[in-house]
Parts: structure tokens; C-alpha cells; sequence
């Protein structure tokens, strides 16, 4: 250890005479990569080729040689030990500054980081002659430093300017204030650049170029992989760390995967694959690195959810009934059952009559009637003497289901109450769920994280699942034994992902509308036109109508806005202060939010400035228009969600979201949402737009970050495949490498999935 540490003294001292020297490779008499090879082996391929390279490439080798010198961590000498799981900070290139920002990435271990995977690549593989340059190109160029110069444009602002002349013509390169830049360059060198070509006046340009000597072919003449970046650090940054590692680290990374299933399959090694997902020569090699690392992280998770579904116990209680009570509930409703409503309660009746445990799923689209199949299934399970418990995810939404629940069943022999934990006095409600006496209790997740006890659950309705994470599903199943399990999505689920996580559950779906289709017309207006949309809300209020002005509000910045909302509808509340306008939040009292859904019920208030606490299931039928403030700060499925507030009873409704996206994404999601009205047609775009995300709600437990090569439409033929795989792999047995990964992959996500 002395010894190597004085050796990288020495080296460190030798650097700095080399970069004195001018790098003539003269500061140790045998030169540098002798030197190293002999005291420093380990570092040796940073040095290759240093006695023949120029003087403009040492600089630049020089300077790698120093940063892994200099690195807080110099590699071990025996690579193949390394522990891939050791922590970020460990990773050669990441200090402590960058550790935070690499933990925000969610990349905690060297290996994170390995598999920090690009989310495309960028073609820099068209190289040009400047004589066929066009306006707008993007591409690569080679040629000489004729000129360059530093010019002080206005104060603050500096440009360094080059020509480059490639033999066809000459080409300015500029860079804004990057004064360093002067000093790496060097006239009569050659070098190669990347950027987007434009026509300045007499001549061609190119801004803030990539640049590197000619023929380095790190980041220029290559398919060059972009990373998601965050603040603090930029997908080349993360390039460069990445590279870096991988040379110091790639061959610790062992295979996973059972050589005969990389045979079948054909995939590449995991250490091959894991290389050329970023550093790929062609974009065949690229694809089929992502298939191998989705195939695995696959097969991983299918193993994980194989495991776990042995410990599911099959039987459930029979609950017995003759269906009396949910008869009367929907012979009282004012309409009736669609045959699709129907059929879905069927099937649902028939599980709950069968000792075998139900887990089903009901997907139906926004205003599809999922409400009252549910309820009538519950009073099926009451009347054969059994509690349920309808969870929900928003407490304004658990009030108006109750309020509408006891509306709906008043004349029935049920007794119904709600739990949210805003509640006072809940000591005498869990005293009655205890014993019995409540027969349906309707409530947020207040009802699984308090101390809340059953006489005998037997039956669980989940609403609006997306908005929960699943953990609460586990932990409300805690309540009961045997218990029967309805989950309701209104945000319908991707087949592909109803494939991976709902392996378990039964499929029922509500298809069409009891109303007939929504007639909603949506528009997307920039900033802008802010003014304007809101003349539009003023003659739709003067014609009597009613609706929401909807803004986001995320955990993260709660208070910057709420102090948005309120200053918004203080704002409108100064333009239509005759039409009666109310704000609702989370944070409001609910005695306070219940008042003003009445009042806007009533028609008392016709604006309703909200947060996205309605969201999700607030059924006021003559709403029909929805302004969604900085609607680039939802995601698609949530946009859908918001729209279905509105044109409930198949009224024409205007749907406004006003709307900046400043990211491609951004304006794809926009651009689907003003197009598709369908909600299966919307969640399978957001799905290709963004990934699936927390979509299914699960994204706040990094489930998804796991699968980070996996492509959810692409990649349906690998999902099957690895279910089959991994069927048989916990048949004949686990592996002990694989069942760790799992643990490391998936570890606590794992077990929230179980249901
Ligand atoms: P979701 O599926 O989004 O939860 P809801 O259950 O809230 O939808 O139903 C939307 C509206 O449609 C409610 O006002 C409900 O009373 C009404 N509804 C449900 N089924 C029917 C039906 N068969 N005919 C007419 N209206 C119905
Ligand atoms: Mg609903």
C-alpha cells in the first residue's frame, strides 16, 4: 500500500513537470507510459500511445491520468474483486458532491451506475466536407485550426472563435463565455466538432460545438448514448463517468443469466451487453444490448413474483347469499345496468360465492360505472353477514362516496360510515367496525394506518388503484383473513403491464359508456392565450354553466402552490365574482371542503379553483368545463383523469389546458391528450411517451426505475418468454447469484406486490 501510494506520488509529482515541459514526455527519462507501466500498471490504459501522440491529445491524456489520480478512488490492482455493490461514492469520478447527485439519479452502487442506462442515442456518425454544408445540418467535421481568437463581445460576454478549414472551406466555430476553451485549442491542430450547422450572415457556423482531437472518437464519429440528467450534471458528464468505470470496473461484472438461456435465447453476455448499451458501434449491437439486460431484469422480477405467489393462499370465505339486498339497491338506482355492468357484476358475484380467494381487477374508463357494480357486490357480501371496507385514495372523494352511498342505500338495512383521518372521535366508530355493528365502512388510507380492527372483513374494494401504492394493498389485507379483493382502475392498465404485475389477478372490464360517448372538445392553448381562454369560461358561465379551474400541486412544492391557487382564484375571483367561485385543497378542513362541493353541487358556486384533489372520482353530472392550469406539469393519465370530471351526463363540455411544455415529452403528451378521448387509446400512449411510470401507482417505490432496459410495448414476446422462464428456473431451483440480484433489484418492492 506505502508503496503504491508513494508511486502515485511520484506520478502525480511527474505530471506536473510534464505540464510544465510543455508535454514533451521528457519529465521521466524512460517517458510516461514506461513509468507507468512499470510503477502504475493499473492506470496503464489511460496512458497507451502516449510516447506518439500529439502534443494536443498528451494534454488531454495528462489530464484523465490526473483525474484518476487524483480520483477518490484509485482502482485496486485486483479488479476481478471488486465489488460491484460497493457505493457510489466509491466510483471513480464521483466525489462527494456528485454522490448526492448520482443518489438522486437513484444510482446508490457502482453497479447502478454501470446500468444507468441511455434513453437513446444520438447519431454523430454523419461526417461532412463544409463545401455541402446546408442551413440546419447536423453533423460531424474534421479540419485544421487556421484562426483562433478571443473577442469581448459586451461586458459579460466573451466569445472564443475558430476556423476551421477542412481543405472545401473554412467554418467558424464559437463558443459563449467557455474562456478555457482558447487554452485547449490550438492553431494548426485538427480537430473534429459535432453541432448543428447555421448560416451567419456571409458564413457557416457552428455554436457551442462538441469537440475532441481529430480521430479520439469518444464522443464524435459514434452513436453517442444520451442520459437522463438532472440538475448538476449533464448526460455527457454521466458519459464520461460511465466510461471511465466501465474501463476500471467491467470486468467484475459476472453473468447472470444461465448460459443455456442466453443460448436459447440469444443474448450476449451480461458484461458484453452492459458495454455496448454504451459504447455501441451500430445500432443492431445497441438493440440487442437492451434486449439482453431487458430479458434479465425480467426474468429477475418474474422470479421474484414466481416466489411470491406460492405463499398466496387459494381459499377464501364462501359468502353466501341470495343476492336480496343487492337486488333492491339496483332496482332502486334510476336507470339500469348496462349489459356490460352486468356481465362484470357476474362474474364478480360468482367469485364471491366460490371458496376460492378473489383478486380481480375492474377497468372501465372514466365515467364507465364502476361505482355501482362495486356497491351492489358489496351488499352481496353483507347480506351473507360479512363487512367491506371501500378504500379510496383523496378524502373528499371517500365523502361523497359515503354521502352518495348513504344516499343510495337509505332505505336498505346497512349501516354505513367513513373514516378519514381528519375524523375526531373515531374511538366509538372502531368500537362499532369492531364489533360488528358497521356493515360498510368507506375511508382513505386512514383505515389501514390506524389501529383499526374488524369483527369480520371479508370482502376489500380498492377505487381508483392507480393512486395508491401498493403497500396499503397489503397491509389493508393485514385487517382480515381470507379476504376477497376488488381493485378498480380508472385509468385503464396496458395489457403489457396487466401481464407483468397483475399476473395474479382476474380481469373484469366495463366496456362503453352508460351515457353514450362524451362529447368533449379539448383544447391546448399556450400561455398566451391565457386571456383569451378565459373570455371563453366567461360566456360559458353567462350560459349558465360550470366547472373547474384545475392547478398542480406536488408534495415537493406544496407551499409555492397552494400560494398559486389561492392567488388564482383570488384572480377570478375578481373577474366572476357574480357567478359565485370557490377553491378546494387538501389542506382545507373538510367541514370547509365539504361546504364548498355542496355549494358548487347546489350550483351556489359554478368556478371551482381546485388543486388535483378532484381528481379522481367527483361526479357532478352538469359540470362541463375544465381550465387545467400548467398542464404540462401532469402526467397524461392524470390529464384524463381530470377531463373525466366534466360532460358527465353526455353534455358538451370544454376541456382548456393552457400549457408551455418546454420538453419533446411534454408536448407529445399534450398533443395525444387533445386527441384521444379513450382512455385505453391514452394509456398506452402515456405508456410510449413516458414509460410506465406511476402509472399503476408503484413508481414512488422505485419498481420502475428497477426495470430500466425493459421497452413495456416493445418487449411483450420477452415478458412471456421470462414468465415461462422463470416458472420453470423456481421449479428446478434458484440460483443463490440470482436470488441476491433479485433481492438487490427488487428487495422491498417484491413483497408490496404480493397480494
Ligand atoms: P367511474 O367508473 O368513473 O367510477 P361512476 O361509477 O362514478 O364512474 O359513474 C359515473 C356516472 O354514471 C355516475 O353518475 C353513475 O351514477 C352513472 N351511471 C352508472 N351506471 C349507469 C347506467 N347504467 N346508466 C346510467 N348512468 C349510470
Ligand atoms: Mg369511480
Amino acid at each position: 500500500m506505502t508503496d503504491h501510494s508513494t508511486m502515485e506520488e511520484a506520478a502525480k509529482r511527474i505530471i506536473t513537470l510534464e505540464k510544465q515541459r510543455g508535454y514533451d514526455d521528457m519529465a521521466v527519462t524512460c517517458g510516461l507510459e514506461e513509468f507507468i507501466r512499470l510503477n502504475l500498471p493499473q492506470v496503464l490504459s489511460v496512458v497507451s500511445g502516449y510516447a506518439v501522440q500529439n502534443h494536443f491529445t498528451r494534454q488531454r491524456t495528462i489530464a484523465a491520468l490526473e483525474d484518476l489520480l487524483e480520483g477518490r478512488s484509485a482502482p485496486s490492482p485486483n479488479r476481478s474483486s471488486i465489488d460491484l455493490h460497493l457505493p457510489i461514492s466509491q466510483a471513480d469520478g464521483v466525489g462527494n458532491k456528485r454522490t448526492a447527485i448520482m443518489e438522486k439519479l437513484s444510482l446508490f452502487t457502482i453497479e447502478d451506475l454501470l446500468t444507468y442506462l441511455p434513453r437513446r442515442l444520438e447519431d454523430r456518425t454523419q461526417w461532412k466536407k463544409i463545401a455541402e454544408l446546408r442551413n440546419g445540418d447536423e453533423v460531424c467535421l474534421r479540419g485544421e485550426i487556421s484562426m483562433i481568437d478571443r473577442l469581448q463581445i459586451r461586458k459579460g460576454m466573451e466569445v472564443i472563435k475558430a476556423l476551421i478549414n477542412d481543405g472545401t472551406g473554412t467554418l467558424a466555430a464559437v463558443w459563449f463565455n467557455q474562456p478555457w476553451i482558447i487554452q485547449q485549442l490550438k492553431e494548426g491542430e485538427r480537430i473534429d466538432l459535432f453541432g448543428k450547422i447555421e448560416r451567419n450572415r456571409r458564413e457557416w457556423q457552428i455554436k457551442s460545438p462538441v469537440w475532441e482531437p481529430s480521430g479520439a472518437g469518444i464522443e464524435i464519429g459514434r452513436l453517442m448514448p444520451i442520459y437522463a440528467a438532472t440538475a448538476g450534471i449533464t448526460s455527457r458528464t454521466i458519459f464520461y463517468l460511465i466510461r471511465r468505470n466501465l474501463k476500471l470496473y467491467s470486468q467484475a461484472i459476472s453473468e447472470l443469466l444461465p448460459i443455456p438461456l442466453q443460448r436459447k435465447y440469444n443474448l450476449s453476455s451480461r458484461r458484453k451487453a452492459i458495454e455496448q448499451i454504451h459504447l455501441p458501434i451500430s445500432r443492431e449491437e445497441f438493440e440487442a444490448a437492451r434486449r439482453t439486460i431487458a430479458f434479465e431484469e425480467l426474468f429477475l422480477l418474474q422470479i421474484g413474483l414466481a416466489q411470491s405467489e406460492g405463499e398466496k393462499s387459494g381459499s377464501a370465505h364462501t359468502h353466501k347469499s341470495n343476492g336480496k339486498l343487492a337486488t333492491a339497491f339496483l332496482s332502486a338506482l334510476p336507470f339500469q345496468l348496462t349489459a356490460s355492468q352486468q356481465e362484470v357484476l357476474t362474474e364478480i358475484i360468482a367469485d364471491l360465492g366460490s371458496d376460492k380467494r378473489m383478486i380481480r381487477l375492474l377497468q372501465g374508463d372514466v365515467g364507465a360505472g364502476k361505482t355501482v357494480v362495486a356497491l351492489a357486490a358489496a351488499l352481496y357480501v353483507i347480506e351473507g353477514g360479512f363487512q367491506v371496507a371501500i378504500m379510496v385514495p383523496t378524502e373528499i372523494l371517500a365523502e361523497q362516496h359515503y354521502l352518495l352511498v348513504q344516499q343510495l342505500m337509505k332505505d336498505l338495512p346497512v349501516t354505513i360510515a367513513l373514516l378519514t383521518s381528519n375524523q375526531r372521535d373515531k374511538v366509538r366508530l372502531k368500537e362499532r367496525l369492531a364489533t360488528g355493528e358497521i356493515n360498510l365502512i368507506i375511508g382513505t388510507h386512514a383505515l389501514i394506518q390506524e389501529d383499526v380492527a374488524f369483527a369480520a372483513l371479508g370482502f376489500v374494494i380498492i377505487d381508483e388503484q392507480h393512486r395508491f401504492g401498493v403497500v396499503q394493498r397489503s397491509l389493508l389485507e393485514e385487517k382480515g383473513e381470507k379476504i376477497d379483493l376488488l381493485v378498480m382502475s380508472a385509468t385503464p392498465i396496458p395489457r403489457t403491464i396487466i401481464l407483468t404485475l397483475y399476473g395474479q389477478f382476474d380481469i373484469s372490464t366495463i366496456k362503453g359508456m352508460p351515457l353514450g360517448k362524451k362529447n368533449i372538445r379539448t383544447i391546448w392553448a399556450p400561455v398566451s392565450r391565457r386571456n383569451e381562454i378565459y373570455s371563453d369560461i366567461e360566456r360559458i358561465l353567462a350560459e349558465e354553466g360550470r366547472g373547474y379551474v384545475v392547478l398542480p400541486l406536488i408534495e415537493e412544492s406544496e407551499q409555492v402552490d397552494l400560494k398559486a391557487a389561492v392567488q388564482v382564484y383570488e384572480e377570478l375571483q375578481h373577474w366572476f365574482h357574480q357567478y359565485g367561485v370557490g377553491l378546494i385543497h387538501g389542506r382545507l378542513p373538510s367541514s370547509e371542503k365539504m361546504a364548498t362541493m355542496t355549494a358548487f353541487k347546489e350550483g351556489k358556486i359554478r368556478l371551482l379553483v381546485a388543486t388535483t384533489v378532484i381528481e379522481v372520482g367527483i361526479d357532478i353530472p352538469d359540470a362541463n368545463f375544465l381550465v387545467i392550469e400548467e398542464g404540462d406539469r401532469f402526467g397524461l393519465s392524470q390529464l384524463h383523469q381530470l377531463r373525466g370530471r366534466i360532460g358527465r351526463s353526455g353534455q358538451l363540455a370544454h376541456c382548456f389546458v393552457i400549457a408551455d411544455p418546454k420538453t419533446p415529452e411534454g408536448k407529445e403528451r399534450l398533443a395525444a391528450f387533445t386527441t384521444h378521448l379513450d382512455g385505453f387509446v391514452i394509456a398506452e400512449k402515456d405508456l410510449a411517451i413516458r414509460g410506465p411510470g406511476d402509472l399503476i401507482g408503484t413508481q414512488q417505490h422505485g419498481f420502475w426505475t428497477s426495470l430500466r432496459a425493459v421497452d413495456l410495448i416493445r418487449d411483450l414476446d420477452l415478458m412471456r418468454i421470462t414468465h415461462v422462464e422463470a416458472k420453470i428456473a423456481v421449479k428446478v431451483g434458484v440460483p443463490e447469484i440470482i436470488t441476491k440480484a433479485i433481492k438487490h433489484r427488487f428487495g422491498e418492492t417484491l413483497n408490496l406486490l404480493q397480494v
